[in-house]
């Protein structure tokens, strides 16, 4: 038998909780307890790429970067730049992490981080009405001085303290640049650790040059395309839930643990999942249901032991294979 292939993607709580400061020696132990909980993977066989979101770290990198400015006058970065940076940060880190805990099972494999660019449609209609907030809360008349400048757009906060937030737009990915070598490495033993934070948005011109965009992609929206080239069997979305809920935080609150294509499909239409949070997720694991991936898990970081832990979402039910 032929090994199998699995994508993980690794949630902002795989990383760093939301109780939590942020320093590297939090992030480094999140890493190492999620990580962990993948050697099962590996013993039974399977190859694994790794991709991870970005929110927290790119935050940062964006704040630092508006103080630097302000303090030091350094030129401030476009999103392109910041998005790869905390690639190679955060990519780093959880090859370290993961070549320590794999040196302890005593596995041998190499851990490679690729900084990765993502094609996005420059007519993708999210150009025309950017959604994702980033960065920092400015006040009305900060934001109103930025808009003029940079020509940011903001959107006025929602909660409580109030202030206004940067928001760029979130095309659907299309593609991954070096698709075939993030397979070719996976499938030849190496881990790869790929497409972080949604990898960088880019598009191409009349030319075929790539050009840079001050935009975001969701990161289980890319993890899940990436899966898809890359011809993986399943596909692992690690969170901060151990399962998928229908009528979540409700007193009827129920959970699902064996869904097929058609249920999760209703319960996203039926708005059951979050907008921002598991829809794009639940459309992220039916996108690779859809275009040949044989499951989709959902579950909490720390958990997943084996695999009778989380939410699996396949074409049919599982036990109508059995
Ligand atoms: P991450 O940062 O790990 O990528 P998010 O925080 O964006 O993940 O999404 C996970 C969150 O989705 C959970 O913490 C949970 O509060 C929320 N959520 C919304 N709807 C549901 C649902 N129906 N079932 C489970 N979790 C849900
Ligand atoms: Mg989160």
């Amino acid at each position: 038998m032929g090994k199998k292939l699995a994508v993980i993607a690794l949630g902002g709580n795989a990383l760093l909780r939301d109780n939590q400061a942020g320093t590297i020696e939090e992030q480094e132990k999140n890493a190492t307890d999620t990580l962990n909980n993948l050697i099962f993977l590996i013993k039974e066989g399977y190859e694994l790429v790794i991709t991870h979101g970005n929110g927290p770290q790119v935050g940062n990198i964006l704040m630092r970067n508006d103080a630097g400015e302000q303090m030091y006058n350094i030129a401030q970065m476009p999103i392109d730049i910041c998005v790869a940076d905390s690639q190679g940060g955060i990519g780093y880190m959880i090859e370290r992490m993961l070549r320590n805990v794999l040196n302890r099972h005593g596995i041998e494999k190499n851990v490679v981080c690729i900084v990765t660019q993502v094609i996005v449609d420059k007519d993708d209609p999210a150009f025309r009405d950017p959604q994702k907030r980033i960065g920092k809360i400015y006040n009305k008349e900060q934001a109103d001085i930025l808009a003029a400048q940079k020509n940011w757009v903001f959107k006025e906060e929602i909660k409580s303290e109030g202030g206004f937030r940067r928001v760029v737009p979130s095309p659907f990915p299309t593609g991954i640049i070096n698709e075939s070598v993030i397979r070719d490495l996976a499938k030849a033993g190496n881990i790869l650790i790929a497409a972080g934070g949604g990898g960088v948005p880019v598009f191409l011109d009349e030319n075929n040059d790539i050009r840079t965009t001050e935009a975001v992609v969701d990161k289980d929206l890319a993890s899940s395309l990436l899966a898809t080239k890359i011809n993986a069997d399943e596909f692992y979305i690690l969170t901060d839930v151990p399962y998928i809920y229908i009528n979540y935080k409700k007193p009827e609150q129920e959970i699902r643990e064996f869904l097929n294509y058609a249920d999760a499909l209703k319960y996203l239409n039926e708005g059951h999942f979050a907008k921002g949070s598991m829809a794009p997720k639940i459309q992220a694991c039916l996108n690779f249901i859809k275009n040949g991936g044989r499951m989709s898990v959902i579950t909490e970081a720390f958990k997943l032991e084996d695999k009778s832990y989380g939410s699996k979402i396949t074409m049919e039910y599982e036990d109508d294979r059995r």
